[in-house]
C-alpha cells in the first residue's frame, strides 16, 4: 500500500493531509494521482465517497504556480453547493500563496470581478456562472492547465452540454483535462473522446453501481399514505442525520412544511431559495444543526456531509444514475449508510428497470402499520436527548476509526481500464427544470 509520499506529493501537502487525519491513499487516489502527474487525459470512474476530489485536487496543488497572473486550473461542477464544498477542501489542502476562487450563480458578480481582477490560481464553479466570466473577458483559460468536469457524465448530459463546450473550447489546447463521476456511462465515454485526447479510462470497480457500504431497501407505499409511512420510517430508524429526495421543487417544499410543523427538525434545499438561503442551509446541516434536509436532485451529486446516516428516496429518482448518486449521500469515506426508496404502484416499473440496469436486488419491505409509526412529538421529545448521546457519539467514534478502517478498502479488489457492465444512460432531458 502507497503513502501519499509514495504518489508524488511533496511534504508541505503530506504534512496538511496528516494534520487532517488523513494519511493513507483511498484505491481511486492511489491509480489517479500518478496518472496525473504524467500528464495523461483521464476518465476516471469511481465509487460514491471514494475520495475522487482529493485524487485531482492533490495533483493540481503541487502542479500549479501560485501567482502566475492566469488561471492554472479550473473545476467545472454542476451545482453551486458542489462548488462551494471543493473550494473549501482545495484551500484546506492549499498553502498561504494559492488564490482559489468559487465561480457560481446567485452570487454577486462584482464581487466575483473584484477577486478576479487578482490574480486567482484554481477556480472552481458551475457553467454558467463560469461562460458569463469568459464572454465579459474576466476569466481567461488560455493559459489553462487543468481542467477538470466532476460529475462529468452529469456535465457532458444536454442540459449542460452547449454551456461546457464553450468552456472546453476556451481553455488552452494544452491543457490536461480530467472527468470524474461514480457513473460513467458508455455512451459519455465516447463523447469524452471528442474533447479530451487519448484518455485513459481508470475504472474503481466493475459495476458503476451504488456504494457497496450502503444498505439499500424499498418500501411499499400509496399516495395517500406516503407521508404517514416516511414518519413511521423516521420514527422507527432514528437517523442522525438524513437526506430526503423529493422529484420537484413544489414538494420539497411541501414535504419541509408538512414536517416542520408535525415538529421534526428540517429545511429544505432546492433550486427556488436565494442563494443566500441555500448557502446557510448547507452550513447549518454540516454542523448537524438539523436532521433532516429536504432536497430536490441539487443534492444529489457530490455533496459529502459527515454524519448523514441516511437517504430517504420520498419520490423514486428518475433513473438508474440519481439513484446511485442520491444513495451515495451517505455511506461514504468507507462508513455505513442507510438508503429506503418508498415505492408506490405507479412506481414499480421504474424500480425494476433501476435494478436491472444496475443489476442489483433491492429488498422489499411493506411500511409498518399506521399505529406503529409513533407520534412524531414522542420523537421531537427525545430526538435531540439521543442525538446527542447516542447516535453523536457514535459519529465522534466513527470519526476517529475511520481513518483506520476507511481506506483499509484500499485493499478492494481494483478492476482498471477493464469494461464494465455497459449499460446505456436514460436519457433525461433539461438540467434541473423544476428542481
Ligand atoms: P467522492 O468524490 O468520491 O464521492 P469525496 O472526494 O467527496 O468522495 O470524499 C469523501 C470523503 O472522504 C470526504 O469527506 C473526504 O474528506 C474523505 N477522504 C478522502 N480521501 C481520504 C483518505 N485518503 N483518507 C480518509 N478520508 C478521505
Ligand atoms: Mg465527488
Amino acid at each position: 500500500m502507497n503513502d501519499f509520499k509514495q504518489l508524488g506529493l511533496g511534504k508541505h501537502i503530506t504534512e496538511r493531509l496528516l494534520k487532517e487525519g488523513i494519511s493513507v491513499p483511498t484505491p481511486v487516489q492511489e491509480s489517479a494521482i500518478p496518472k496525473v502527474f504524467e500528464g495523461t487525459d483521464l476518465i476516471v470512474q469511481a465509487m460514491t465517497g471514494s475520495g475522487k476530489t482529493l485524487s485531482f485536487i492533490l495533483p493540481i496543488l503541487e502542479g500549479i504556480q501560485p501567482g502566475a497572473q492566469e488561471i492554472q486550473a479550473l473545476v467545472v461542477t454542476p451545482t453551486r453547493e458542489l462548488a462551494l464544498q471543493i473550494t473549501e477542501e482545495t484551500k484546506r489542502f492549499s498553502g498561504p500563496n494559492v488564490n482559489v476562487l468559487a465561480v457560481y450563480g446567485g452570487q454577486d458578480v462584482e464581487k466575483q470581478l473584484k477577486k478576479l481582477e487578482k490574480s486567482v490560481d484554481i477556480a472552481i464553479g458551475t457553467p454558467g456562472r463560469i461562460l458569463d466570466h469568459l464572454r465579459r473577458g474576466t476569466l481567461k483559460l488560455e493559459k489553462l492547465r487543468f481542467l477538470i468536469l466532476d460529475e462529468a457524465d452529469q456535465m457532458l448530459h444536454i442540459g449542460f452540454l452547449s454551456e461546457v463546450e464553450k468552456i472546453i473550447e476556451s481553455s488552452s489546447p494544452e491543457r490536461q483535462t480530467l472527468l470524474f463521476s461514480a457513473t460513467m456511462p458508455e455512451g459519455v465515454r465516447k463523447l469524452a473522446k471528442k474533447y479530451i485526447k487519448n484518455p485513459e479510462y481508470l475504472q474503481l470497480e466493475s459495476t458503476q453501481g451504488p456504494a457497496k457500504s450502503v444498505k439499500q431497501t424499498a418500501v411499499y407505499t400509496t399516495d395517500r399514505t406516503k407521508l404517514g409511512d416516511l414518519k413511521g420510517i423516521i420514527n422507527e430508524q432514528r437517523p442522525f442525520m438524513a437526506v430526503i429526495f423529493c422529484r420537484t421543487k413544489r414538494r420539497a417544499e411541501k414535504l419541509a412544511d408538512q414536517l416542520t410543523a408535525e415538529g421534526y427538525s428540517c429545511a429544505e434545499l432546492h433550486g427556488d431559495l436565494s442563494q443566500a438561503k441555500r448557502e446557510k442551509v448547507m452550513q447549518r446541516f454540516r454542523k448537524a444543526e438539523f436532521q433532516l434536509l429536504v432536497a430536490t436532485d441539487i443534492a444529489a451529486r457530490g455533496l459529502d456531509v459527515e454524519g448523514v446516516t441516511h437517504v430517504i428516496n420520498y419520490d423514486i429518482p428518475l433513473d438508474a444514475q440519481s439513484y446511485v448518486h442520491r444513495i451515495g449521500r451517505t455511506g461514504r469515506a468507507g462508513m455505513g449508510g442507510v438508503a429506503i426508496t418508498l415505492i408506490s404502484q405507479k412506481d414499480k416499473d421504474l424500480l425494476v428497470s433501476i435494478e436491472k440496469e444496475l443489476q442489483i436486488t433491492i429488498n422489499k419491505k411493506s411500511a409498518l402499520p399506521n399505529e406503529k409509526a409513533v407520534d412524531s412529538r414522542d420523537i421531537s421529545d427525545n430526538k435531540d436527548k439521543d442525538r446527542k448521546h447516542g447516535d453523536k457519539r457514535k459519529l465522534d467514534k466513527n470519526r476517529k476509526s475511520r481513518q483506520k478502517t476507511a481506506f483499509a478498502s484500499a485493499s478492494r479488489k481494483k478492476n482498471i481500464s477493464k469494461r464494465p457492465s455497459e449499460k446505456k444512460s436514460s436519457s433525461r432531458s433539461g438540467r434541473y427544470g423544476n428542481r
